[in-house]
C-alpha cells in the first residue's frame, strides 16, 4: 500500500510555487521566505501579508477587538522585523459577520492601527465584506533602506542559532485564556499579555540586518521546532537545539504546571511569540546580543544551539536527542 505525502502547509506553498513560476525581473526575494523584497525605482520594498480568522486565530469571546487589532498589526511587523526591513504601509482586507457594530469596527481598526503607527507604519487602504465569521487580513510594505534582506537560506554549517526574548509565554496564555482563567491572575498575567499584545521585535530586527552579521533570520510564528526546521530546509542544513538554553519566561513552569502543561512544549511548538529567530557565527554572538539591546531596551538574546551539516532539526534533552523538525502549529494537520 503506497502513501502519499501528506497536502499540509509545506506542500501547499510549494504547489503555489509551482503555479506560480519563476519571479520575474524586479523581485530580489519571491514566494517562500517571510517578505517578498521588490525593487521599485532603485528602492528595496518588503512586502508581506497574514490573515486571521475568528475561531481559528482568535476567539471574541477572550480577545477583544482591539486585541485582533493589535494580534493582526503585530503578527504582520514581525514578518518585516525578520527581514530587517523599515515599516511604511499597511492596506487591511476586513470580513465580518452579518449586522457590523461600531463598538466593535472601531476597537478592531485602532488596535491596528495604533501598532502600526508605533512603528512609524500607515494604513492606507483596504476593502471590507460580509462573511459568516470576522477575518482581518492584512498586507505590509516596508523599506530594506540600507539593510541586505536576511533571508531564511544563509545560515552555514557551525552557526549559533539564536533568539530574541523567552518563548512560550503566547501558547501559555492561550492555553489559560482558553480554560476560562482569569486574565490578571499573577501567575498568567504576563503571559497573558505576550498573547493578546505580543510585541513585534522591529527595531531589533533592522538593528540585526544591519549589523551585517547575520546569515539567516525569520520570525517565530510557529514555534522554534517547526520555524527552525524550515530555517535549516531552506539553508540545506539540519540544527540541534539544547532544551537547558530554550529561555522561557519567569512564572511559565508555575503557570504550566497549574494547567498541567509542559512549559518547553510551549516554546518549542505554541507558536505567536513573534520573536526573532537568527544564525551567525557563534563568535558574533555577544556583539549581536548587545545591539539587540541597545535597538530595544531588555531585549534579551538566548543562543540555543548550532547549524550542523547534517539534515533534520533535534532537541538535546536529559531524555536523549529527539526529531523536532516540524512539531509545532500546522495549520492543515493530517487526520488522526
Ligand atoms: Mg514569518
Amino acid at each position: 500500500m503506497s502513501t502519499s505525502p501528506p497536502f499540509n502547509e509545506e506542500a501547499i506553498i510549494e504547489l503555489v510555487r509551482q503555479v506560480a513560476g519563476p519571479a520575474p525581473a524586479g523581485v530580489d526575494v519571491g514566494l517562500g521566505d517571510d517578505a517578498a523584497v521588490l525593487q521599485v525605482g532603485g528602492l528595496q520594498i518588503a512586502v508581506t501579508t497574514d490573515l486571521m480568522v475568528e475561531g481559528v486565530h482568535f476567539d471574541l469571546s477572550f480577545c477583544s477587538p482591539a486585541d485582533v487589532g493589535h494580534r493582526v498589526m503585530a503578527a504582520n511587523l514581525s514578518d518585516l522585523a525578520a527581514m530587517g526591513a523599515k515599516p511604511a504601509w499597511g492596506f487591511w482586507s476586513l470580513a465580518l459577520a452579518p449586522k457590523p457594530r461600531r463598538e466593535v469596527v472601531e476597537p478592531l481598526a485602532r488596535g491596528l492601527v495604533d501598532l502600526g503607527r508605533e512603528h512609524g507604519l500607515a494604513l492606507v487602504g483596504g476593502d471590507t465584506t460580509a462573511a459568516p465569521q470576522m477575518a482581518v487580513n492584512l498586507c505590509l510594505m516596508g523599506l530594506l533602506e540600507g539593510a541586505r534582506p536576511l533571508l531564511r537560506s544563509g545560515a552555514r554549517a557551525g552557526d549559533a542559532v539564536c533568539v530574541t526574548g523567552p518563548l512560550g509565554g503566547s501558547a501559555g496564555g492561550l492555553a489559560w485564556l482558553a480554560q476560562g482563567g482569569n486574565p490578571s491572575e499573577p501567575t498568567a498575567d504576563r503571559a497573558v499579555q505576550a498573547y493578546l499584545r505580543p510585541r513585534p521585535r522591529v527595531a531589533v530586527g533592522r538593528a540585526l540586518a544591519l549589523s551585517g552579521r547575520v546569515t539567516a533570520m525569520m520570525d517565530l510564528s510557529d514555534g522554534l521546532a517547526s520555524d527552525l526546521a524550515r530555517l535549516a530546509k531552506a539553508s540545506g542544513l539540519g540544527a540541534r537545539v539544547e532544551a537547558d538554553l530554550i529561555p522561557l519566561p519567569n512564572q511559565l513552569p508555575t503557570l504550566a504546571e497549574r494547567l498541567g502543561a509542559d512549559p518547553l512544549r510551549w516554546a518549542l511548538s505554541g507558536g505567536e511569540d513573534f520573536e526573532l529567530l537568527f544564525t551567525c557565527s557563534p563568535e558574533d554572538v555577544p556583539l549581536l546580543t548587545e545591539a539587540a539591546a541597545r535597538a530595544e531596551d531588555g531585549t534579551q538574546v538566548s543562543q540555543v544551539g548550532r547549524m550542523v551539516p547534517e539534515s533534520g532539526t533535534f532537541l538535546q534533552s536529559g531524555e536523549g536527542l529527539a526529531d523536532i523538525a516540524f512539531t509545532g502549529y500546522d495549520h492543515f494537520p493530517p487526520e488522526r
